[in-house]
């Protein structure tokens, strides 16, 4: 509940409070209003952050007077990609409509307006929800393009200081930006509370946006669209080369431009857009003339062919084959032409080299690129000082609401700010550019042309003050320990950060505070190779020896893509399987380690954890996971099995869990883990990866992937404060013989009907063995060395067979799995 800035809780006096004590503003439940597109997917979210919500919309004509709700809860179960961390959590959305449920908003402590984009319909329903929000609340709306500040003026006095636009970028789930913009009536503190949820409650990056119209990503984005739009018929170009050229190889979200347009919508896009055209003017913008809507555009629109969702845009898929629209002759012609490979080449040239080989390239896809770039440079300058604070929020915005590596001050920046300065003005001379709108004064002279650019140790300009202005200071930004930066801004870098305690090119142990220790895995994708395992164990021993706890963390994504099944491969061609067999042994070794270290060893995680990575988590005292990581025991892919204890892990959760019940079945308790280590599953979301069994209930779920390490931290440090002790070793009773026959006569029915193969039946059994013990009667007790040996049998056997050689030689060649 919100409480005034002065009542801090436990009496700590304003300013003194650290990011512990953020908690001022409690978010007890969220309304949703409107259960559309936006609307229930941001309840989806609120319950995968465990915010209990009541999503709202207009009661249904016919049928039970929730049904409009109802319906669209039960869509986003089939939504891809999935809104929800698992499906069955759609349940927990809290349906009500406006005639039945108003006195709900009472109970809330936030409220997200996201319906229809019509100025009129919102301001009716304020009126009509004003009297029964409660009298703390944030009420907030998910506007793309009207004016926050038009919309507070509907409301009584009472609700105007606390209502503000909250912007959510689709599919809320994923995208990390949210918008958050302020009226002239907004209370300051009130953005501050509201920042401090998005941010560490639903795990968003906020960047503050002024009340312009569509705010400032999808000002500049959207306008990056249209300027690209009318280069690519300036230049004759078709889409599927465009999309090569503006995906990937440009730094952009991969979908490229067109294939991006057809994703989002076409008749999203052209409401967007129609809000440019309508809310601006010559006089506002001097882009205007180029906001038309393209011809092709308004053809598709015409067609119905809205994109995705209408299975075609600018292009289609016909069965296997992929076609673009065409204009001339109002067909769909085959596509899937690529770049000229000289642009590619060029593309992965330093910044400066790279935008001057664009600018003087004679061809029309180099003219191309430079010119999309020229004009983002010249759109984002012109408009910085109207639609945002600095031009952090603006390279921020671009980069998490439109998935883009670098915005665009950033990448001028690192190419040479005044160099390129020089080629955008030559080219407004020249009459190429979008607009004769000559670049801002603070451009070239004062202190962005003196520091060499935008962003800089001291902050990021504000063209208003003519400063370089630090990051917002929040409490809740402590929490950030290695925020994502901007190219040349300045703070702390994980890489160089703190006191080293040894670094060698696959592994950096480190500490920030002397009491917990850091291990950052610094090989490709963070593979555990040998080398991997031993500077984990000299962490351990350090860890022992001077530090209350030891953090896996290694600062990007992702957590670990697994073994590093290449590095052993000289050993086996040299020394045979025996190579595998020491491998796999000192790995397993190595995750014993980390269980029995007498401090605790948290993983913090965050996208992949397969395989060995997965296994190196479930080793660990405790899990921190952020919201989107995709643990799995994916070994099978490759013809193997788990072979770093996984399976042993099975076989022991299966009997923890069986000693809590009164069921003393062990089959029952070990089929879910056999089955998802012989299927590779892999959780698509952290809660998924909970369902599956690889995180307890005790792991932590961390909505912002920002704050895993200092979670992390904080729960090594608790852990050791409690009194923290290794788990005892301990025999633990295993399924056995019979429970293994049962399963493999599934596997038989399986391998009959057709959906295995003979070599997945073989691997399939092999994990049945693991987990169920071999050959001992039901409730043996072992040890985990002991199963851990038939894990490397079983490994070191399908090692050697030809069908897993196969399947590694082709995961190591091409990426992709071999059916076999
Ligand atoms: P939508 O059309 O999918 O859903 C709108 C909802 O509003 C529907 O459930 C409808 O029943 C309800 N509604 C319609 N008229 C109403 C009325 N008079 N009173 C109360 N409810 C009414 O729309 P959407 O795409 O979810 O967009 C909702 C809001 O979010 C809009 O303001 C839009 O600009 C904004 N937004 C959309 C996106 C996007 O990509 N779709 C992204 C960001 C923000």
């Amino acid at each position: 509940m919100y409480q005034e800035r002065d009542q801090r809780p436990g009496g700590a006096p304003a300013g003194e409070g650290k990011a512990r004590t953020m908690n001022r503003f409690q978010v007890k439940k969220v309304a949703v209003l409107g259960a559309g597109v936006m609307g229930a997917q941001i309840a989806a979210h609120l319950v995968n952050v465990k915010v209990p919500v009541v999503l709202f919309d207009l009661p249904a004509k016919e049928g039970p007077k929730n049904g409009i709700v109802t319906k669209a809860v039960e869509g986003l179960k089939k939504l891809k990609p999935s809104p929800l961390g698992v499906a069955e959590d759609a349940a927990l959305i809290q349906p009500a409509n406006y005639e039945e449920h108003l006195a709900l908003l009472g109970e809330c402590d936030l409220v997200i307006e996201a319906i229809a984009e019509r100025m009129d319909w919102k301001l009716d329903l304020y009126k009509k929800i004003a009297p029964h929000v409660a009298k703390h609340a944030i009420v907030a709306s998910n506007t793309s393009g009207l004016s926050i500040t038009k919309l507070s003026e509907a409301l009584p006095e009472s609700i105007k200081p606390r209502f503000c636009g909250i912007h959510f970028f689709n599919p809320p789930r994923y995208m990390y930006l949210v918008e958050l913009i302020a009226t002239p009536t907004t209370k300051p503190e009130i953005l501050d509370d509201l920042e401090t949820f998005v941010t560490s409650g639903l795990g968003k990056g906020v960047v503050r946006a002024k009340d312009t119209p569509n705010f400032i990503a999808n000002r500049v984005g959207i306008a990056g669209m249209l300027a690209t739009m009318r280069e690519v018929e300036k230049f004759g170009l078709t889409y599927d080369v465009v999309d090569d050229l503006t995906g990937k190889k440009l730094g952009r979200a991969s979908s490229g431009t067109f294939r991006t347009a057809d994703v989002v919508g076409l008749d999203t896009m052209a409401h967007v857009i129609k809000t440019l055209q309508d809310t601006l003017s010559a006089e506002t913008d001097p882009f205007y003339a180029s906001f038309g809507t393209p011809p092709v555009l308004s053809k598709l629109l015409e067609k119905g062919f809205l994109g995705q969702k209408a299975k075609a845009g600018f292009f289609k898929k016909v069965g296997r084959d992929i076609l673009r629209f065409e204009l001339e002759s109002e067909e769909y012609v085959p596509a899937g032409q690529k770049a000229d490979e000289v642009y590619g080449r060029m593309l992965k040239k330093p910044a400066g080299e790279r935008l001057k080989l664009l600018r003087n390239s004679t061809g029309p896809q180099g003219q191309f690129l430079w010119s999309i770039l020229r004009n983002s440079f010249h759109y984002a300058a012109v408009h910085l000082a109207t639609i945002a604070d600095t031009a952090r929020d603006v390279d921020q915005a671009m980069r998490w609401g439109f998935g883009m590596k670098q915005g665009p001050f950033e990448l001028w920046q690192e190419a040479g700010w005044l160099q390129v300065a020089k080629w955008i003005q030559e080219d407004i001379d020249a009459g190429k550019a979008l607009s004769k709108a000559p670049l801002p004064k603070w451009v070239f002279e004062g202190p962005v042309a003196e520091a060499g650019g935008v962003h800089t140790e001291q902050g990021s300009f504000n063209p208003t003050t003519g400063q370089f202005q630090p990051r917002r200071v929040l409490p809740v930004y402590e929490r950030q320990l290695f925020p994502e930066l901007l190219r040349g801004e300045g703070g702390p870098r994980f890489e160089t950060a703190g006191t080293t305690l040894h670094e060698d090119k696959n592994i950096r142990l480190w500490t920030l505070d002397n009491e917990v220790l850091i291990a950052s895995l610094k090989t490709k994708m963070h593979t555990i190779s040998p080398e991997v395992c031993e500077g984990l164990q000299q962490a351990v021993e350090m860890a022992e020896k001077d530090f209350q706890g030891m953090v896996v963390w290694s600062g990007d994504e992702p957590f670990s893509a697994g073994a590093d099944l290449e590095s052993t491969l000289p050993a086996f061609i040299a020394v045979g399987v025996a190579a595998i067999e020491d491998a796999e042994g000192f790995m397993q070794q190595t995750m014993l380690r980390l269980r029995y270290a007498s401090v605790p060893v948290v993983s913090a995680i965050r996208g992949l954890a397969l395989g060995g990575g997965c296994e190196l988590a479930l080793y660990s005292a405790k899990r921190v996971v952020a919201m989107e990581s995709y643990i799995g025991l994916v070994e099978v892919g490759v013809g193997l099995v788990p072979g770093a204890g996984g399976l042993t892990y099975i076989a022991r959760r299966a009997a923890e869990n069986s000693a809590t019940s009164t069921d003393k079945d062990l089959l029952k308790f070990v089929t879910e883990g056999f089955t998802a280590a012989a299927m590779a599953k892999v959780g698509t979301s952290a809660i998924e990866s909970r369902k599956l069994g690889y995180l307890l209930d005790s792991d932590i779920i961390v909505p912002n992937k920002d704050e895993l390490l200092y979670v992390a931290i904080q729960q090594a440090k608790a852990l050791y404060d409690s009194g923290y002790r290794a788990p005892l070793k301990r025999l633990f009773p295993v399924a056995g013989r019979n429970a293994k026959a049962t399963i493999q006569g599934q596997l038989v029915n399986l391998r009959d009907g057709g959906f295995a193969s003979a070599h997945d039946f073989h691997i399939a059994s092999l994990i049945a063995n693991v987990v169920t013990g071999g050959d001992v009667d039901a409730n043996t007790l072992v040890t985990e060395e002991y199963l851990m040996t038939l894990e490397r049998r079983a490994f070191c056997e399908l090692v050697q067979h030809p069908k897993t050689q196969e399947r590694i030689l082709g995961m190591l060649s091409t990426g992709k799995p071999v059916r076999n």
